[in-house]
């Protein structure tokens, strides 16, 4: 029989601990509205950017995001990293620094900001990240016209500038850097483009460089994944720190995992149905859904489709219950 996913009502800023190829049980914090970032680009998994955007705000209030963040601590469920993430840009939160220091002082988890690095070359955004333990920025290209077509990023922005960032927030910064660069077929996936690349790394000095290709449904359907045979070539340039970031696969699958998951099956069987609307009936972070959705497109339970300008989950067979 299956079960309907466990609601959590109460969880506005978190979601998880949801599995994680590279942070394993990772502690979402979303703390910046749905889709505003300086970038909209062509791979994201949540669809297109609402606002595009380089002002940075206090998008949530603090107190409340911390306040849950320790409710969460309290529950004693298995955390291996707090990870700043989410629906959009989180350095675009003008008090990030502010949230990650208030953290340290409330738990020896690790803290991971994923970002995609477009306000590192701002003193104040680097200033922020200092003390987190591992930051995740993306860079996919050295070269401008290549940067707009992969990210359609907001007009102030600048590659040559991005990367100055980087190489300043290495200076300063005492913590990891896991760089990621997101590949796509046909886009920076030349060997010109990767030896230009490795230039740009070999200064910015990051601790791991991690690669990563389009698994997951993107906003544009042009962008396509490389093959593994491409992965492999372009791990071999980018030399000893470089890696292919894999699936997480928990050694056992959690029960609530396999409940969820077959609850949110349960629920795409009876009609087609949105993640907005997902996320109100489970009382799941979207976040969170998302990785079960990635889960059944991969089982071929379920397959999106689109209709009047919106993307629909509808099943394909029954679930695994
Ligand atoms: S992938 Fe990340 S950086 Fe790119 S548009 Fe989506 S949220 Fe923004």
């Amino acid at each position: 029989m299956v079960k309907p996913p466990r609601k959590k009502s109460s969880s506005k800023y978190t979601y998880g601990p949801v599995p994680s190829r590279r942070l394993g049980h990772s502690l979402g914090i979303d703390i910046i509205p749905h889709k505003n970032c300086s970038f909209d680009c062509i791979y994201c998994q949540l669809g297109k950017t609402i606002n595009k955007t380089v002002v940075r705000e206090e998008y949530a209030p603090v107190e409340p995001i911390l306040d849950e963040v320790r409710t969460v601590l309290k529950s004693k469920v298995q955390i291996d990293y707090l990870t700043f993430s989410g629906s959009g840009e989180p350095t675009l939160h003008k008090r990030i620094g502010y949230l990650i220091n208030e953290l340290k002082k409330t738990t020896e988890i690790p803290i991971a900001v994923l970002t995609n690095g477009s306000l590192l070359y701002m003193p104040d955004v680097r200033n922020d990240l200092r003390n987190a333990d591992v930051v995740v920025p993306t860079l996919c290209t050295a070269d401008q016209k290549v940067f707009q077509k992969i990210h359609r990023n907001h007009a102030s922005l600048d590659i040559h500038k991005i990367i100055e960032g980087y190489i300043e927030f290495r200076m300063i910064y005492k913590g990891k850097i896991w760089l990621e660069v997101m590949l796509i077929k046909g886009i920076n996936d030349g060997t010109d483009q990767i030896n230009e690349l490795k230039i740009v790394i070999d200064r910015i000095i990051p601790d791991k460089i991690h690669l990563n290709t389009v698994v997951r449904p993107p906003s544009e359907e042009y962008a396509h994944p490389v093959s593994q045979e491409t992965l492999q070539n372009i791990r071999r340039i980018l030399g000893e720190k470089c890696e292919i970031v894999v699936d997480f696969k928990p050694k056992t699958i959690a029960a609530e995992y396999t409940d969820q998951l077959n609850g949110i099956a349960a629920i795409i069987a009876r009609r087609p149905i949105t993640i907005d609307d997902l996320a109100k009936i489970t009382g799941l972070h979207k976040n969170e859904i998302l990785k079960y959705i990635q889960v059944l497109l991969k089982k071929d339970v379920i397959e999106k489709s689109r209709h009047d300008q919106k993307e629909y989950y509808r099943t394909l067979r029954g679930s695994d219950d």
